[in-house]
């Protein structure tokens, strides 16, 4: 059964260590990682396009925003990162797939949500 449309943004669950390498690279993998193990991804949220919305509070507060469309990675951040990506989208990519193995029920996105905004 196919599940429901609501529940799409399940299938971030889908990608591997090796597809976020693909897309961000080895270095910002592993520092999005430590990002994420820091627990700088806070309100994590899933926008009505089911792409992911978060703040990342690292060296200063950053709106990250992922989508995953057709297989395809996409990715916004405060920060502007010069590259495809930041370590950003890669801990809160990383925050979402734990919540959503821990079945932690996620917000949706207010469509006024301030982060809307500054991205
Ligand atoms: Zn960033």
């Amino acid at each position: 059964m196919l599940a429901p449309m609501t529940h799409s943004y399940h299938r971030f669950r889908e990608l591997t260590w090796l597809d976020l390498t693909f897309w961000a690279g080895k270095e910002i993998v592993a520092d999005g990682r430590d990002c994420f193990l820091r627990k700088e991804v806070t309100q994590v949220s899933v926008t009505e396009s089911n792409g992911i919305l978060a703040w990342v509070a690292s060296e200063e507060l950053f709106a990250t925003l992922v989508e995953y469309e057709h297989g395809e990675l996409y990715s916004e951040c405060t920060c502007q990162p010069i590259e495809n990506t930041c370590v950003h989208a890669i801990a809160v990519i990383i925050e979402l797939i734990v919540h959503l193995k821990k079945n932690i029920s996620i917000p949706r996105a207010k469509s006024n949500d301030r982060r809307f905004y500054l991205l």
